[in-house]
């Protein structure tokens, strides 16, 4: 039987991360059990001496222990936590046991979060941080479990969090800490924005520089005037800010105050959504203490991520982007926004298709960004109905003014040989956009098969 005071921890859901916590907890010495409402797979990789509880989240256990340590995927506030929450046994996240071991170590943190983009972010200022030369660990919501980039000798780390990290972990004191932007998501965790806002924003606790989106206020922390700051946004940047200078020929530069850094050209990732990536980088770069020339060559060489507005081919005088990975409605309306602005001084609509199960959403908000800047729109999957409901309710129906034209396809396969049908008709179709809005399981694995058929479509082998 184990008692209460012996340090007992126990980790709750066995997934890559829950593993990481229970590998650096054994290596350090302490009783560690696990716990899941499932049967993990993961289970075969445990050190031998673990006492694990599978099937059922056990609340006699959690109630016994010193610490728990909650994997992001589980709500804290789900009944069988109340016992412990009750005593007042911490509820951790595995960021929460980084941050111990950082402070121990002198590992300056990095931490990003936001609605989206993430990752790309969070990529981007690893090749930054170690392209300076610096070893670098870059993990946490994406790729590597934060407690496993602990295994190297890091001289820096680049988190990225997602707002479930974030509800259980405090006072994370990073060097740099960003919110991206905010959008309506995982709503039905936080049970409305408000509380997505307050998770969000606890990456700013104990925090020494932060970055800010100068066109999304929720961004924004309160912070005392005195914090070091740096904002970012797409109009032209003021002093020591970073931003985007529009030239009267339509020349789009990178820029640092009124200094041009880069042209638009020569940055590979595509969009204005992209670019406000690019200068979100390099705003934490510089509170991170890098050197300017460094991180530009870096943005030169960094092609992005897979199925975010991935570049795959241009067929059927269509230019053709994979942005599987938009799955919710902020990410679709920036990919739509980022190209369409882009390619409408170029005299280019867009084909967007959009659909797969819709989490829920309102589309509502997806009409006026179609309206501006699409020519046709394919609707697949589960809530194809459902979106182009809610797209009507907001103006954009058979009989819109725009002329756009609205069509309900079953499949991603019909969508796109639908785009090669109405192309001809519309000679200023110029790209063929896969941003759904929507997650993908009602006709794919996820987004990485969504994307995959999608580039097989456009680019057969
Ligand atoms: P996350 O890790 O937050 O999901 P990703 O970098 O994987 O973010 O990008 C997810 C989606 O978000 C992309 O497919 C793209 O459509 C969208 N996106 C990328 N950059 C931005 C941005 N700056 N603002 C809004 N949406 C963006």
């Amino acid at each position: 039987m184990i008692q209460r005071g012996n340090g007992l921890q126990v980790v709750v859901g066995l997934g890559k991360s829950g593993l990481s916590a229970v590998n650096y907890l054994h290596a350090l010495g302490y009783p560690v059990a696990v716990t899941d409402a499932g049967l993990p797979k993961l289970a075969e990789h445990l050190p031998t001496d673990i006492v694990t509880k599978f099937g059922a989240i056990d609340g006699e256990l959690l109630a016994v222990a010193d610490r728990i340590i909650i994997s992001p995927g589980i709500d804290p506030y789900l009944p069988v936590f109340d016992g412990a929450r009750a005593k007042k046994i911490a509820i951790v996240s595995d960021i929460q046991l980084f941050h111990e071991v950082a402070k121990q170590r002198d590992i300056p943190i990095i931490a990003i979060t936001g609605s989206n983009a993430k990752s790309t972010v969070t990529t981007l200022v690893g090749e930054i941080v170690k392209n300076a030369g610096f070893k670098v660990g870059v993990g946490g919501n994406l790729g590597t479990p934060a407690l496993d980039l602990l295994l190297e000798p890091i001289q820096m780390a680049v988190l990225e969090l997602s707002s479930f990290q974030l509800q259980t972990t405090t006072n994370l004191a990073a060097k740099v800490a960003t919110v991206l932007n905010m959008s309506p998501d995982h709503l039905d965790r936080h049970g409305n924005m408000l509380g997505y806002h307050q998770a969000k924003h606890r990456i700013f606790q104990g925090v020494q520089s932060i970055v800010v989106n100068r066109e999304d206020l929720l961004s924004r922390p309160l912070v005392a005037d005195d914090m070091p700051t740096i904002s970012f946004g797409s109009n032209a940047p003021d002093m020591n800010q970073y931003g985007l200078i529009k030239d009267s020929d339509g020349k789009i530069w990178l820029a640092r105050g009124r200094e041009r850094l880069l042209n638009e050209k020569d940055v590979p990732i595509k969009g204005e959504h992209n670019l406000m990536n690019a200068l979100s980088a390099l705003a934490i770069g510089e509170l991170a203490g890098l050197p300017l020339e460094s991180m530009l060559t870096t943005l030169k060489n960094f092609v992005g991520l897979p199925h975010r507005c991935e570049f795959i081919t241009t067929t059927h005088q269509l230019d053709c982007f994979d942005d599987s990975k938009g799955t919710n409605i902020g990410s679709t309306i920036a990919a739509i926004l980022g190209l369409g602005k882009v390619y409408a001084p170029k005299g280019k609509k867009l084909a967007v298709i959009l659909g797969g199960q819709g989490k829920g959403q309102n589309f509502a908000e997806l009409a006026k960004p179609l309206m501006d800047y699409a020519q046709v729109v394919y609707f697949i999957g589960e809530d194809a109905d459902k979106i182009a409901a809610d797209l009507a309710s907001a103006g954009l129906d058979a009989h819109n003014p725009a002329g756009i034209v609205l069509t309900k396809c079953q499949t991603l396969e019909q969508a796109v040989n639908q785009a090669w049908q109405d192309q001809p008709t519309f000679p200023a179709l110029g790209v063929l956009l896969l941003s759904p809005a929507c997650a993908s399981f009602d006709q794919f694995s996820g987004y990485v098969e969504r994307g995959q058929v999608f580039q097989r479509l456009v680019k057969p082998q």
